[in-house]
Protein backbone atom coordinates (compact mmCIF):
# COMPACT_ATOMS: atom_id res chain seq x y z
CA UNK A 1 0.00 0.00 0.00
CA UNK A 2 1.17 3.52 -0.70
CA UNK A 3 0.66 6.53 0.56
CA UNK A 4 -1.29 8.95 -1.00
CA UNK A 5 1.54 11.69 -1.99
CA UNK A 6 3.27 8.94 -4.12
CA UNK A 7 -0.12 9.03 -6.58
CA UNK A 8 1.59 11.87 -8.15
CA UNK A 9 -1.86 13.34 -8.97
CA UNK A 10 -0.68 15.88 -6.54
CA UNK A 11 2.52 18.52 -5.99
CA UNK A 12 5.19 17.08 -4.21
CA UNK A 13 5.52 20.20 -2.62
CA UNK A 14 2.47 19.65 -0.52
CA UNK A 15 4.20 18.52 1.82
CA UNK A 16 6.93 20.69 2.05
CA UNK A 17 7.63 23.44 4.68
CA UNK A 18 8.13 26.14 2.55
CA UNK A 19 7.62 27.00 -1.40
CA UNK A 20 9.95 30.24 -3.34
CA UNK A 21 8.00 33.07 -3.60
CA UNK A 22 4.62 31.30 -1.64
CA UNK A 23 2.88 34.38 0.60
CA UNK A 24 2.23 33.15 4.74
CA UNK A 25 -1.34 32.88 3.35
CA UNK A 26 -0.74 30.46 0.61
CA UNK A 27 1.75 28.55 3.06
CA UNK A 28 -1.19 28.42 5.18
CA UNK A 29 -3.68 26.79 2.63
CA UNK A 30 -1.32 24.82 1.18
CA UNK A 31 -0.26 22.89 4.44
CA UNK A 32 -3.28 22.83 5.54
CA UNK A 33 -4.37 20.45 2.13
CA UNK A 34 -1.59 18.60 2.58
CA UNK A 35 -2.46 17.47 5.91
CA UNK A 36 -6.46 17.04 5.02
CA UNK A 37 -4.84 14.66 2.29
CA UNK A 38 -2.41 12.80 4.87
CA UNK A 39 -5.83 12.63 7.10
CA UNK A 40 -7.23 10.12 3.92
CA UNK A 41 -4.02 8.22 3.34
CA UNK A 42 -3.98 4.98 3.91
CA UNK A 43 -0.71 4.82 5.66
CA UNK A 44 -0.90 7.84 7.74
CA UNK A 45 0.08 6.18 11.14
CA UNK A 46 2.48 4.27 9.56
CA UNK A 47 4.55 7.15 8.01
CA UNK A 48 3.94 9.53 11.24
CA UNK A 49 5.66 6.54 13.03
CA UNK A 50 8.42 6.88 10.59
CA UNK A 51 8.89 10.55 10.57
CA UNK A 52 8.96 10.74 14.34
CA UNK A 53 11.68 8.01 14.27
CA UNK A 54 13.73 10.63 11.87
CA UNK A 55 15.37 13.71 13.95
CA UNK A 56 16.53 15.34 10.83
CA UNK A 57 13.34 14.90 9.03
CA UNK A 58 11.05 18.33 7.72
CA UNK A 59 7.89 19.27 6.27
CA UNK A 60 4.51 16.88 6.48
CA UNK A 61 4.47 13.03 7.15
CA UNK A 62 1.31 11.56 8.38
CA UNK A 63 -0.61 14.88 8.72
CA UNK A 64 1.84 16.16 10.92
CA UNK A 65 4.24 19.02 10.80
CA UNK A 66 7.75 18.20 11.25
CA UNK A 67 10.05 21.36 11.72
CA UNK A 68 13.41 22.76 13.38
CA UNK A 69 12.65 23.87 17.06
CA UNK A 70 14.15 26.77 16.09
CA UNK A 71 11.58 27.43 13.27
CA UNK A 72 9.66 30.20 14.67
CA UNK A 73 8.33 30.83 11.08
CA UNK A 74 6.89 27.75 10.46
CA UNK A 75 5.12 27.85 13.92
CA UNK A 76 3.79 30.76 13.56
CA UNK A 77 2.53 30.28 10.53
CA UNK A 78 0.36 26.94 11.18
CA UNK A 79 -0.65 28.30 14.80
S1 LIG B 1 0.44 10.44 5.44
FE1 LIG B 1 2.56 10.31 4.71
S2 LIG B 1 2.44 8.91 2.95
FE2 LIG B 1 0.37 9.67 3.36
S3 LIG B 1 0.06 11.48 2.07
FE3 LIG B 1 0.80 12.18 4.09
S4 LIG B 1 3.03 12.36 3.84
FE4 LIG B 1 2.27 11.04 2.17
Amino acid sequence: MQGLCASGALSPTTWDLTVEGETRPERRRRLAFGVAVCDACPVKEQCATYARACPEISGLWGGLVFAAAGDEEIWDVIA
